[in-house]
């Protein structure tokens, strides 16, 4: 079962993840969630998680000694770890990243504030055997936090765990997933229901027609209209 640890000094942030489709997964058993304060991890009187950076500059920045100690405390013994740590400096998240995560056994996602975290928390352990560590943005802007971040893979990468999505087709021919020439990934085609007229706009007649054929290459020839748009904007 595919275990997330999240550290956070903003554990309530997190509390969406109990809803949905995520809820359910936990409580069938198909998945755990696991919040953490990294305030817990403090000895002094104010709880300090960050400092001053070396250098000189505006802002604060996360110590390794609170994250260091934070994810020694959730790792298990024996098997590999991936460690998550959310940053706008980081590889750009993709449905591929998901399909990777999902097969992992420990994700721990290490959220930051204020101007990060201190960088010898990756190098550290990086250089250590049971982890891989990963750098992730998910997009080019800047977030407050890394929690909304990292509800975002959570959600993208859980769906694609056996049993949480009612029908697995719906995984088959979703937008990123759809392989179009030289392997491109297509967008969805777009999607219909009723009724058939809708403020004067009808639903394209070839999905009324019943022929399966003539649906599936009207879909593909759109998802792959889509895609061409997407790449002209
Ligand atoms: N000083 C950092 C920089 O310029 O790269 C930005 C720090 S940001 C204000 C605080 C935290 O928000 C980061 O440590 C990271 O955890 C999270 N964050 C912000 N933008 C993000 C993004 N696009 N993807 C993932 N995490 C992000």
């Amino acid at each position: 079962m595919l275990r997330f640890d999240l550290i956070s000094i903003f554990p309530e942030y997190l509390s969406p993840l109990k809803l949905s489709l995520l809820g359910k997964a936990q409580n069938k058993g198909l998945l755990q969630i696991n919040i953490h304060d990294l305030r817990d991890q403090t000895t002094d009187l104010h709880q300090s998680v960050d400092d001053t950076p070396y250098g000189g500059g505006a802002g604060m920045v996360m110590s390794p000694v609170v994250w260091g100690d934070a994810i020694d405390e959730i790792t298990s013994n024996g098997q590999v770890i991936d460690l998550i740590i959310l940053t706008p400096a980081g590889k750009k998240f993709n449905q591929q990243m998901a399909v990777k995560f999902s097969k992992c056994d420990q994700i721990i996602f290490a959220c930051g504030r204020y101007e990060g975290i201190d960088a010898r928390v990756g190098d550290y352990y990086r250089s250590q055997k049971n982890f891989r560590v990963h750098e992730v943005s998910i997009g080019d802007y800047v977030l407050g936090g890394g929690e909304v971040a990292a509800m975002v893979i959570i959600e993208a990468t859980a769906r694609l765990l056996p049993g949480v999505i009612g029908n697995p087709d719906s995984l088959r021919e979703e937008s990123h997933s759809i392989s179009g020439q030289d392997d491109q990934q297509l967008v969805e085609y777009p999607n219909y229901t009723k009724p058939a007229q809708w403020r004067g706009l009808e639903v394209p007649q070839v999905l009324l027609s019943g022929n399966h054929g003539e649906i599936a290459k009207w879909r593909r020839s759109e998802a792959e209209r889509r895609t061409r748009n997407l790449e002209q904007e």
